[in-house]
């Protein structure tokens, strides 16, 4: 990844303040952009747009005198234009702030309330990887890690609490690395000080989620399996069903989890099948809770997690782990811990993708220009062009001849938006066809847009201002900043247009 360099240790540039601030503000700038770029986009597409990025806006001061469409065009493809729109804006705050002067914070603290559209998450990264702070950062792939080495059974995705305990935890733990020095031993540190393990160690975290703690975990390869309490759970599972050999059963786990009385209230419960054998996702009853799983076996029942306290309260003898993930696990028996596994965090019911149909209006001129708008600047494809679209109502008669009228109005309405009110059509404007559906997939959103050509026959000059502030006139449509969706409606145009 193009974004991960050696950290930028003050020391070394010490006695040039001025070389060291050049440093940090390039180094802020370069993460901030990469973690901005890297919400809900994949690493393999962000490499090359962050690249390209680099290349056009070396700094973040660069980027602060660029435009708002040079920008958009940049991020074309990445989706979630509203990124772009804040990443451009905070950029221009923070060079014009006479406080930052185009350096980022560097306490999670201050970069959360002066800069737009810095989160804690992203907060944390600049703060961890460019300040060599011990800030926590927490990305989706490190509340799966934790709710699984924790053995937390939550919610990770809605449930604040739950965010807010993993949080917590991920804090305890960047102050524990942030104070470790090099040969393990402890330092007397102080709050200040800084070192490149913080952030070192939360990208090995965020690592480790996207590549072997994923959805399905890979728990053979995992380097953190002796710390882990799903994977503990997990062998104890296999254990008592004779799928781990004995001498691993005793090495890993000494004294199994106590029974303890009080089952975990933070923890949702476990949905318990009692059946005997056979089905491996059934059987995610922890350990010390087995008894009382083998006295229902017939009904589907709930279970609790036992508490943390299980796992605090060993004995020191008993909380020693082997250096390395036994291999010795039979592939049954490592089905049984990944299924476990697989239990954390609670997944949560996705919401039904809404489905949503719009009419696009390609309104072309006699001189071969077509009439462009701006969509508001929040919201979904924020501040891209388009070709003016109606949303159509779910109210609205579903046939060819009510899509063409209404289509008809909405572009008669650009030209003259008193025209709709009335139901009427500009004399002006000539319906073309009809040229096709684009089917579009957001992460929310099913959207299907049928396309429909118009032709205005006017004398030169007229309609060359537009009532819409937001309307205008394009010459050069490949060259607008517009969304992926919309650019398929224009193959569409193109295509007629014999291009
Ligand atoms: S042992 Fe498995 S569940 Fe636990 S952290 Fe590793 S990959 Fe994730």
């Amino acid at each position: 990844m193009p974004w991960r360099k050696h950290w930028v240790d003050p020391r070394i540039d010490a006695d040039d303040p001025a070389l060291l601030r050049q440093k940090l503000e390039r180094r802020a700038y370069e993460v901030w952009i990469s973690e901005i770029m890297l919400q809900q986009t994949r690493v393999a597409v962000v490499i090359d747009y962050w690249n390209r990025w680099m290349e056009k806006w070396p700094t973040i001061h660069e980027l602060a005198a660029t435009s708002g469409d040079d920008v958009l065009a940049a991020w074309r493809g990445l989706g979630y234009y509203s990124r772009a729109t804040r990443i451009h804006n905070a950029a221009k705050l923070v060079c014009e702030d006479s406080a930052m002067k185009g350096l980022l914070p560097s306490s999670v603290d201050t970069l959360v309330a002066k800069v737009p559209g810095v989160g804690r998450y992203t907060a944390g990264a600049i703060s961890a990887i460019v300040f060599g702070k011990a800030a926590p950062m927490v990305d989706g792939n490190v509340l799966r890690v934790l709710s699984r080495q924790l053995g937390l059974l939550g919610d990770v995705k809605t449930d604040k609490s739950v965010i807010d305990l993993l949080w917590a935890a991920a804090d305890s733990l960047a102050k524990a690395v942030a104070e470790d020095s090099c040969d393990g031993e402890i330092s007397s540190t102080t709050e200040e000080q800084i070192s490149d393990r913080p952030g070192r160690w939360g990208q090995a975290l965020m690592e480790l989620g996207s590549t072997i703690c994923t959805p399905k975990p890979d728990c053979e390869a995992c380097p953190i399996s002796t710390s882990c309490r799903a994977y503990g759970e997990g062998l104890q599972l296999a254990s008592t069903r004779g799928l781990a050999p004995k001498d691993i059963q005793t090495t890993l786990n000494p004294n199994p989890l106590p029974d303890i009385e009080d089952s975990c209230d933070f923890c949702k419960p476990f949905e318990e099948v009692a059946q005997n054998g056979g089905d491996e996702d059934a059987e995610i009853v922890p350990i010390s809770k087995k008894t009382n799983a083998s006295r229902s076996k017939a009904r589907p029942r709930l279970q609790r997690q036992a508490t943390l306290s299980a796992f605090f309260t060993q004995s020191n003898e008993s909380k020693e782990t082997p250096d390395s993930v036994p291999t010795e696990l039979t592939p049954a028996g490592l089905a049984t811990i990944v299924n476990h596994a697989k239990k954390f965090p609670v997944k949560v019911v996705k919401k039904a993708v809404k489905e949503q149909e719009t009419l696009v209006c390609a309104i072309r001129r006699s001189d071969d220009r077509y009439v462009i708008h701006r969509r508001p600047p929040k919201g979904l494809l924020a501040g891209l062009w388009e070709f003016p679209s109606w949303i159509i109502p779910e109210d609205c008669e579903n046939t060819e001849t009510a899509y063409k009228r209404a289509a008809e109005l909405h572009a008669s309405a650009v030209l003259d938006p008193t025209l709709k009110l009335q139901s009427l059509t500009h004399p002006k404007l000539k319906y073309v066809s009809k040229l096709g559906s684009v089917p579009w997939l957001f992460s929310h959103l099913k959207l299907t847009m049928h396309v429909f050509l118009f032709e205005i026959k006017c004398s030169k000059n007229e309609f060359d201002t537009l009532p819409s502030t937001d309307d205008r006139w394009s010459d050069s449509i490949e060259t607008e900043s517009m969304g992926t969706g919309m650019r398929k409606c224009w193959d569409l145009v193109r295509e007629v247009n014999g291009d």
